[in-house]
């Protein structure tokens, strides 16, 4: 893409979104790769898994990479295991990519910041959520206030919600990454298949149904996809921890896993742009959250 001549080499490397849970990490990776690629639920500890979004702008390559929420209670498997994807993500990354929130700096943040500092990893500052912000004369003095807190390469306000100024984060991102050509094929938007894909959908919707009635003990399976009169008929398992949480997630009369095969079927025909027909059962894996092989299983090491 530079021809002879062009004075700016192509960059190209992973920039990891790392920060406490709930200050927009996911939401920003998808309006920077412009895609929905990562769940989204105001619920913290949403994204369990390392997210790619691959990001191609004329002389760069970013691969983005989101990451659980780091956090210091971390008694159950699965919380170990999302911490340890957000660190080795971050120990890969060529930048990391500190995702705070505006008008707030928490103990949260400080242990973000003292993970980034012992994988030496170089760090742009993205206060997010600039759109709350108030009242707004308040915004650039707290913005001058985290100067010192760390040597940032820079400090960039967004939000990730309105897509606000994403894309100057976008090329300071790009800006700071190695000289090196492409790491991926054009066309490349992620690494995760479509089962994947599917499931992360249901287990946005099924979250978002259950507010705080099951707490972090769901996981969605899918066990089959198959072609079927046109539709790609979807098998999916919910799992969950205790066989008292299946008539709460299943409601009276079936409505409440209605509601959910509803809305994920819609999304996912919007994703796929193209119609699903969605089987959805209910099933106990006992304490499957604190159980390593359970985990490996589902794909959360
Ligand atoms: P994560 O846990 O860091 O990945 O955060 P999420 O991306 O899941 O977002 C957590 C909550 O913050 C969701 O309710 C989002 O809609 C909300 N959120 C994310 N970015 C913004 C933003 O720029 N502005 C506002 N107002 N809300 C946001
Ligand atoms: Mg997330």
């Amino acid at each position: 893409m530079t021809g002879p001549g062009t004075a700016a080499a192509f960059r190209s490397g992973f920039a990891a979104l790392v920060g406490r849970p709930n200050v927009g990490k996911s939401t920003l990776l998808n309006a920077l790769v412009g895609e929905k690629l990562s769940i989204v639920t105001p619920r913290p500890q949403t994204t369990r898994h390392r997210i790619l979004g691959i990001v191609n702008l004329p002389a760069a390559q970013i691969a983005f990479v989101d990451t659980p929420g780091l956090h210091r209670e971390a008694r159950r498997a699965l919380n170990r295991a999302m911490n340890r994807t957000a660190t080795s993500a971050l120990e890969a990354a060529d930048v990391a990519v500190l995702v705070i929130e505006a008008l707030r700096w928490e103990a949260g943040d400080d242990l973000a910041l003292e993970r980034i500092a012992r994988a030496r990893r170089p760090a742009i500052l993205a206060v997010n959520k600039i759109d709350r912000a108030r009242p707004r004369e308040r915004l650039l003095p707290f913005l001058a206030s985290l100067a010192p807190r760390h040597e940032f390469l820079a400090v960039v306000p967004v939000s990730a919600l309105k897509e606000d100024n994403v894309d100057d984060l976008r090329r300071t991102i790009a800006g700071h990454l190695p000289e090196s050509p492409p790491l991926f094929p054009d066309g490349e938007v992620t690494d995760r298949g479509l089962p994947f894909r599917i499931a992360e959908m249901i287990r946005e919707k099924l979250t978002l149904e259950l507010n705080q009635e099951v707490p972090y003990g769901i996981a969605v399976e899918v066990e089959q996809l198959k072609e079927e009169e046109g539709q790609l008929a979807v098998d999916a398992a919910i799992w969950v921890d205790r066989d008292g949480q299946k008539p709460i997630v299943i409601g009276a009369r079936g409505e409440r896993l209605k509601r959910v095969g509803r809305a994920a079927r819609l999304a996912l025909n919007g994703l796929l742009g193209r119609r699903v027909h969605l089987n959805l059962w209910v099933k106990v894996r006992a304490n499957w959250a604190d159980n390593a092989r359970a985990l490996k299983q589902l794909g959360l090491e």
